[in-house]
């Protein structure tokens, strides 16, 4: 079955008639899913092949950018605006209504970033995202350099002032990202199991402070097999993370409450789907869907900051 319930709670996040369905096949590495309400449409990336797909309901899957400048993580702004990491020139980039693209931020403190790799936004604006060396290690998924910065950070852009804070230099390959509902905690993975098997394979949840860097840090969640690549919540505040074995839900207590099996190693997800109750899954080759009973985290709206 595509369910397992690993506690009772879990039933009820699932329809009982739900399956796993194959959307599109043929990328190399899939990951970065957003969903665009207003065009019933994914975006993706399939970072290998260096392009950026569109899964359109009820029509089926095309190109979207290609060269994507080896595109990762996705997600979109408070006006709506494709927010993009790119590993190949290092940087987060904007899509502005007319298809043009800006650069939101390449460097810090002069020196160039990694690879950004995933990215969210909370309700005030600010962008968060990030930044292993995942695209500069070899010539796969980026073109091959040395790092220039001492680590690898998880950082917050200010996109109107351009200032870009580090707010947690602790993890040894932050991947994934998202806040909880209330925005006081931020959820990070570290994933650098992917290259060192002793490598951690955590979810942590960072409480913040109010000048946005983290305050502590406690695990949340170690996936067990894989790895957290990315990760989104629901309406209850609930996890649902990729892992090696398809996706895992935990409760906001972390408790692993089930899981969805999928045939490939899943990279990421994101809820979309006319209300918000569609789990699409980026993994390996392919990218999937399931129906959920429960609807994703609604996206941030503009809030006064
Ligand atoms: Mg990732």
């Amino acid at each position: 079955m595509d369910f397992e319930n690993i506690s009772p709670e879990f039933r009820d996040l699932v329809p009982p008639n739900s399956w796993v369905e194959r959307l599109h096949t043929g990328m190399r590495w899939t990951e970065g899913p957003v969903w665009f309400a207003d065009g019933q449409q994914l975006i993706f990336s399939d970072i290998p092949n260096d392009r950026m797909l569109r899964w359109v309901d009820g029509l089926g899957a095309g190109v979207f950018r290609e060269p994507s400048g080896y595109s990762n993580g996705n997600t979109r702004d408070l006006q709506g605006r494709l927010v993009t990491c790119e590993h190949g020139q290092r940087r987060l980039t904007r899509t502005e209504p007319d298809g043009s693209v800006t650069v939101l931020v390449d460097r810090y403190q002069g020196r160039r970033l990694n690879s950004p790799n995933d990215v969210v936004v909370k309700s005030d604006g600010t962008i968060w995202f990030t930044d292993p060396p995942y695209g500069i290690i070899g010539n796969y998924e980026g073109y091959q350099a040395r790092m220039e910065l001492d680590g690898c950070y998880v950082f917050r852009l200010d996109p109107v002032s351009g200032e870009l804070r580090v707010v947690t230099d602790r993890l040894t390959r932050p991947n994934g990202l998202a806040f909880s509902l209330d925005e006081k905690t931020l959820y990070v993975s570290d994933s650098a199991r992917s290259h060192d098997p002793q490598g951690a394979h955590d979810i942590l949840a960072l409480s913040l402070s109010d000048d946005a860097t983290a305050r502590s840090q406690t695990l949340f969640a170690s996936i067990e097999p894989g790895l957290a690549d990315g990760f989104r919540l629901d309406a209850a505040g609930n996890v649902w993370t990729s892992a090696g074995d398809g996706v895992h839900c935990y409760a906001p207590s972390g408790k692993l409450l089930g899981k969805i099996h999928i045939p490939e190693t899943v990279s990421n997800v994101v809820f979309g789907g006319r209300r918000l109750n569609r789990l699409f899954v980026t993994a390996t080759t392919s990218v999937y869907s399931v129906y959920l009973a429960v609807c994703g985290a609604a996206r941030p709206r503009s809030a006064p900051r």
